[in-house]
């Protein structure tokens, strides 16, 4: 029986999301299927390597792929139980920044370098509260700026006179500006070393736990997902392979070879981790996946079955999985 989530708890519920990028030349499946569920208050970590359809998922869901070659072929995203796909522009505009903010990977494609950075937290503010008061609107930066740990004297001052993570904490500031039900992180602290990517993850924590924001983290990094993270989908070559809380993710009970693979190339994650050993090969080209299982080409434990039937989801509580090893009674 498939786990259900209680439909009240869950914020954000993505179905069968199909999406590809196509040009004159070549036709990318880029996220194939996809289904999960954020709940309310609670963060997701959406883990994989660089190519396996995180960013797309999250662009998809903001509806903000390139209108060039990007298209969502089907699927849903229900948000507070509306369709995301179903949105007219003038809908899309309301919700962007407003009750889902994106914040990306490199700081400074989301800032403005010529307007202080007061400014365009204000602005945010004022886009989305059209009657708000001058005072009142700079009394909001200042809150803002206290917030995620930036003096508020700061206000006036411009992007490049803050640091690496300084930058990013302003990014935050703006997309929480308007107190948005979700946040996609997308790999958020990537660009920083390590010791302000400790600080930034905590921020989010934080943020997370006083304002209840819920979460969409995307993320390579499985250390940051113990850290902040409720539940887990584990994406490959444009599908999630594994997904369910993160005590279960991070166990160590049976896991699909590739989640398995993941915590083998990463040190002290999990007790049963001894030796770092890297996943061989690569991912498969997504515009000529493999027919069967598209972790196949990869997989030590490829049996014959795996090069020929795509191997279906099989459940056991909020657990779930995609291997032919596991039965894969169909979800
Ligand atoms: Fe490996 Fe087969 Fe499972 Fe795919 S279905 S992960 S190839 S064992």
């Amino acid at each position: 029986m498939p786990y259900r989530e209680n439909l009240g708890d869950v914020l954000l519920n993505v179905e069968d999301l199909r999406v590809i990028y196509k040009t004159d030349l070549e036709t990318v499946a880029a996220v194939n299927g996809v289904s999960f569920t954020i709940k309310r208050g609670k963060t997701l970590g959406l883990v994989g390597e660089t190519g396996a359809g995180k960013t797309t998922t999250a662009l998809s869901i903001m509806r903000l792929l390139p209108s060039t070659t990007g298209r969502i072929l089907g699927g849903k995203a229900e948000f507070n139980g509306r369709d995301i796909m179903k949105f007219d522009d003038l809908m899309l505009r309301a919700i962007r920044g407003n009750s889902i903010a994106m914040v990306f990977q490199d700081p400074m494609t989301s800032l403005n370098p010529v307007m202080t950075v007061g400014d365009q937290i204000a602005e945010t503010i004022e886009t989305h509260n059209e009657k708000i008061s001058k005072n009142e609107v700079k009394k909001r930066v200042g809150d803002i700026l206290t917030l995620v740990g930036i003096m508020p004297q700061r206000m006036s001052e411009y992007p490049h006179q803050f640091s690496g993570g300084m930058k990013q904490r302003v990014v935050i500031a703006i997309a929480l500006a308007c107190e948005p039900e979700l946040l996609i992180a997308d790999e958020p602290t990537t660009a920083l070393d390590v010791t302000i990517q400790a600080q930034v993850l905590n921020v989010i924590k934080e943020l997370r736990e006083r304002l209840g924001t819920s979460m969409l983290m995307i993320t390579h990094d499985l250390g940051i997902v113990a850290r902040i993270c409720d539940d887990v989908a584990v994406m490959y070559a444009g599908e999630i392979i594994e997904s369910g809380p993160v005590e279960d993710i991070f166990s160590p009970k049976a896991h699909h070879p590739y989640t398995a693979g993941l915590f083998d190339s990463v040190p002290d994650l999990r007790s049963d981790a001894k030796r770092l050993k890297p996943i061989p090969g690569l991912m498969p080209d997504p515009t000529n996946l493999p027919p069967g299982c598209v972790f196949a080409p990869r997989c030590s434990r490829a049996m014959d079955i795996c090069a020929r039937e795509h191997p279906k989801k099989t459940v056991s509580g909020a657990h779930s999985l995609a291997c032919h090893l596991f039965g894969g009674t169909g979800a």
